[in-house]
């Protein structure tokens, strides 16, 4: 055990494409994911995580891309919502979203759940109705070859954006859905707060599919596009990464950033040096 040395050696490195602006309308420079794949690979990053409207129709073609550079697509961003207002009256689209996946040949894909239930209250019946549809996906998965990372998100995303928390919700809702392809994924930016973090990790060995890095500012200005580089910022990065390895994982660590007015203004080439750099320094 112990902590991998990342001091010189960033082969663990993935860029999630949201760092870079792409997920969103009229955000970031604009390159195709030819030139994300190109760039990763020149800097030899692990992978790379795509969001669905990047990919479009050509699933097979972006992931041939990526393995020719000698990277690994390492997931894909993320099912529609499975519960809440917002959710889509059906698990279909969910269902296309894990054939993206495996048409992409990416065996991780990560699911933010959605807020609470329409006709009912607080959280213990939307993780409850959650599980359920997540079983029924996985089902569906399975034979793919997909993997399904639940993401808890920070509890200011609650109501409409997630009905889990914690890695502990997470956890719950895996086990409830008895489903061996289902997992989580564990973002700093939704964990650092949590003090019983290291603790419930502990109960996550052989489930944590994917870690997410950035840093959360001390003075953040806005809940979804204000993440900071990481070093940046107050999350205890070590600390929790130490936690996450020592629950069993080794996978890649990816870089997402949602940062409207700072990353996302800035050159693409200047963004992925920068998390080059503070990848092997605090990460
Ligand atoms: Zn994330």
């Amino acid at each position: 055990m112990g902590l991998r040395d990342f001091s010189n050696d960033h082969s663990a490195l993935a860029l999630n494409t949201a760092t870079l602006g792409h997920n969103l309308e009229g955000h970031g420079a604009g390159w195709s994911p030819e030139q994300v794949i190109d760039a990763c690979a020149s800097r030899r990053m692990a992978g790379i995580v795509f969001w669905q409207r990047e990919i479009g129709e050509r699933a097979v073609e972006i992931g041939n891309r990526v393995r020719a550079a000698g990277m690994e697509v390492v997931g894909l961003c993320r099912t529609p919502y499975i519960t809440g207002s917002d959710a889509p009256k059906s698990l279909n689209e969910a269902r296309a979203s894990i054939d993206m996946a495996a048409e992409l040949g990416t065996s991780v894909l990560t699911i933010v759940t959605g807020g609470t239930e329409p006709g009912t209250l607080g959280v213990m019946e939307s993780q409850k109705i959650l599980a359920e549809r997540v079983a029924k996906l996985a089902e569906y998965a399975a034979p793919l070859g997909v993997q399904l990372a639940l993401e808890p998100l920070n509890p200011m995303f609650g109501g409409n954006r997630t009905c889990i928390f914690s890695v502990r919700d997470a956890l719950n809702v895996c086990e409830a859905a008895q489903s061996y392809n289902v997992g989580i994924a564990v973002d700093v930016y939704h964990v650092w707060w949590d003090s019983r973090l290291h603790d419930d990790l502990q109960r996550a060995r052989g489930r944590i599919l994917g870690y997410h890095l950035c840093d959360w500012l001390e003075k953040t200005s806005h809940m979804l596009l204000d993440r900071g580089m990481m070093g940046d910022g107050v999350a205890d990065l070590k600390a929790i990464r130490a936690s996450v390895e020592d629950a069993g994982y080794t996978g890649a660590c990816e870089v997402e950033i949602f940062s409207s007015q700072h990353w996302w203004q800035r050159d693409p080439d200047e963004v992925l040096d920068t998390i080059v750099e503070r990848f092997k320094a605090v990460c």
